[in-house]
């Protein structure tokens, strides 16, 4: 409410010497899990520069999504060869990372932003303070609308256009050899008037690798199987294997509901930026079935369910295999081989899958979902093969 948001405004005012005289908080523009972030003015800034524009400013760091790729990278180019040039924005957005958070988890966080600076379509770091337990990032602040007053309003070159900017981002954060490991509509803050996106929050992302085990997925099949052998033929008891020599597993399941990869739900201890992949996957089946959330699960047995409701039986069973999990099911409504992502779009959007079809840009963006939903993570398509396909070049040239 009111006065606590005031009595908050102050708090951070009082925490951090001379924060009235740099900014001046507007209001509060985002409540997430692990921060509140706050819209302010940059005071100092003005006093120097009144000529800086915000517009001006954002094209440097998202170059407009209508250019061909060989452009694009010469225009990030372009951009880190002035390292040196001032880019103090005249609003930016604060985020205040709750004390609750460990310290190096913000620390994580802010570093990994800073590997980050001068990334394309992502949201750069100014700087940041401390105070005893209280940290807080200063970023650009960003203009954006809300997912769910746009994404229904959407046409397909309107989806490949905001896809090409995440998967702009995508491609650089992934570059860098980091997971996002939280992609989402609201850590994509996305403007459809000027057709630019940022991607923000990297408190849940990694460096691929850290705090890894190897899992049979990265096994060649022949391997896979002969280490799987004695787990597919042993006898089941209560829907277990009655002699499981398997050590039992830890493995990161950060993220969001309803974005999680299938890897990550069956606990793969070696996932890979490809997680990022089907979660963008998740956001165009969104976009394309105009159902927000799309799925909608209390946990990640759930989630797994919503999955082989759509991928069949079949599938899903290959795909737990593939990290070593046994997936046994009686559901009526999971079945064999489930649907096809362009039935459900059919369906979804209130068309007969039998009498009406797709247009010819639907078809391109559905074969695009199925490369970005794909259960097997190794052959899920790399954000840098996506902005090579057809769908994301739609609007380009
Ligand atoms: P959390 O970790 O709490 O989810 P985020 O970094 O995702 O924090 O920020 C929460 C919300 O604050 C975002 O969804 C967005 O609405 C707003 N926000 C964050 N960064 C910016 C920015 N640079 N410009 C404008 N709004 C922002
Ligand atoms: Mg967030």
């Amino acid at each position: 409410d009111d006065s606590h948001f005031q009595a908050d405004m102050e708090k951070l005012q009082d925490a951090f010497a001379g924060f009235r005289q740099k900014y001046r908080l507007i209001k509060r523009i985002g409540e997430g899990t692990f921060s509140t972030v706050y819209k302010a003015e940059d005071l100092v800034y003005d006093k120097y520069d009144n000529s800086w524009d915000l517009d001006k400013e954002m094209e440097k760091w998202t170059p407009p999504p209508l250019k061909s790729c060989a452009s694009q990278s010469s225009a990030t180019l372009d951009y880190q060869s002035q390292p040196q040039r001032r880019r103090k924005p005249k609003y930016v957005a604060i985020k205040k990372i709750y004390v609750t958070s460990s310290p190096s988890r913000i620390l994580n966080e802010l570093e990994l932003l800073h590997d980050l600076r001068g990334c394309q379509s992502v949201c750069p770091l100014i700087t940041a303070f401390r105070s005893t337990d209280q940290v807080v990032a200063i970023l650009p602040y960003f203009r954006h609308s809300d997912f769910r007053d746009y994404f229904r309003k959407m046409t397909v070159p309107d989806m490949g256009i905001y896809l090409r900017s995440l998967f702009a981002a995508l491609a650089s954060v992934h570059s860098h050899n980091i997971l996002h490991r939280d992609i989402k509509p609201t850590n994509f803050l996305y403007d459809p008037d000027s057709r630019r996106g940022v991607l923000v929050d990297f408190g849940l992302a990694e460096r691929e690798g850290y705090d890894c085990k190897p899992c049979v997925c990265h096994d060649d099949p022949g391997a896979r199987k002969m280490k799987l052998r004695s787990l597919v033929s042993s006898k089941m008891k209560d829907g277990y294997p009655r002699e499981d020599t398997r050590p039992s597993r830890r493995a990161n399941r950060a993220g969001t509901r309803g974005f999680r990869a299938p890897e990550v739900l069956f606990k793969c201890t070696e996932q890979s930026t490809k997680i990022d992949i089907w979660s963008a996957g998740v956001i165009l089946l969104t976009i394309l079935s105009r159902r927000f959330p799309f799925f909608n699960s209390a946990d990640d047995v759930e989630a797994m369910i919503e999955i082989a409701t759509i991928f069949g039986r079949q599938r899903m069973q290959a795909a737990a295999l593939l990290h070593g999990c046994m997936l046994e099911t009686t559901i009526p409504t999971i079945g064999r081989s489930g649907f096809s992502f362009e039935g459900i779009v059919l369906w979804s959007t209130g068309r007969s899958e039998t009498k009406d079809k797709l247009s010819e840009d639907e078809k391109l963006a559905v074969e695009f979902l199925s490369r970005c939903m794909e259960l097997d993570p190794s052959r899920r398509i790399s954000a840098e093969e996506a902005l090579q396909h057809e769908f994301l070049r739609m609007g380009l040239d």
